[in-house]
C-alpha cells in the first residue's frame, strides 16, 4: 500500500496521459488554395482549423474559423486570394509533439487562447515540419470523461 490519496492517484494518471493518446488526424491544404477552397475545406472536414503545407509537405500555416470569417467579410476576392496571405505563419505557429503530456498543451491552450494545435513530428530529409495529428479543447474533454469512467469502474 502505498498510502497515497485517491486524488493523489488521479493527479498522477492524469499528468502521465500522452497527446498520442488522443489525438485526432489532422486535416491539411496546400498554400496555393484559395480562401474559399479553404472555407469548403473546413465545412466537408468538420474542424475547427486548417493546417496549411508547402510543396515538400512542411507545416507553414493554420487558419481558424475566424480567419477564414474575417477573410469573407472584406472586399477581397476569395476566389482568387490564397490561403497563404491570411493564415497565421511560422514561426508564430504552437505545435507539439506525440511525446508531449496532454496536461501541458492545455495550459498552452489556456495561456495562447486557442481551440488546438497541430501535433508534428521532424521531416526526415529537409528541415521542416510534417503534420501528423491534431490535439484540440475536444480531445482534451474526451480525456476528462474517461478518466471519470474509469474511475466508476
Ligand atoms: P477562432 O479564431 O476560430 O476562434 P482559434 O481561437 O483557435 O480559433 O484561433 C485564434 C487565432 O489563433 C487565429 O488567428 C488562428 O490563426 C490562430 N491559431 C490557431 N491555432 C494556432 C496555433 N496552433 N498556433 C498559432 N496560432 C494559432
Amino acid at each position: 500500500y502505498t498510502g497515497k490519496t485517491g486524488s493523489q492517484l488521479l493527479t498522477e494518471k492524469i499528468k502521465k496521459i500522452k497527446v498520442a493518446e488522443f489525438t485526432s488526424m489532422p486535416v491539411v491544404v496546400q498554400e496555393s488554395s484559395t480562401v474559399y477552397e479553404a472555407i469548403c475545406t473546413m465545412f466537408l472536414e468538420d474542424v475547427g482549423a486548417l493546417y496549411i503545407i508547402n510543396k515538400n509537405g512542411h507545416l507553414v500555416g493554420v487558419v481558424s474559423r475566424k480567419d477564414l470569417l474575417r477573410a469573407s467579410m472584406g472586399k477581397q476576392e476569395i476566389n482568387t486570394i490564397p490561403i497563404n496571405i491570411i493564415m497565421t505563419r511560422m514561426p508564430n505557429i504552437t505545435y507539439c509533439y506525440k511525446d508531449d503530456f496532454l496536461l501541458d498543451i492545455a495550459h498552452i491552450l489556456i495561456d495562447k487562447q486557442i481551440d488546438g494545435l497541430p501535433v508534428v513530428k521532424k521531416s526526415q530529409n529537409e528541415n521542416g515540419l510534417e503534420v501528423v495529428g491534431r490535439i484540440t479543447k475536444t480531445n482534451i474533454t474526451k480525456a476528462l470523461v474517461e478518466l471519470a469512467h474509469d474511475e466508476i469502474l
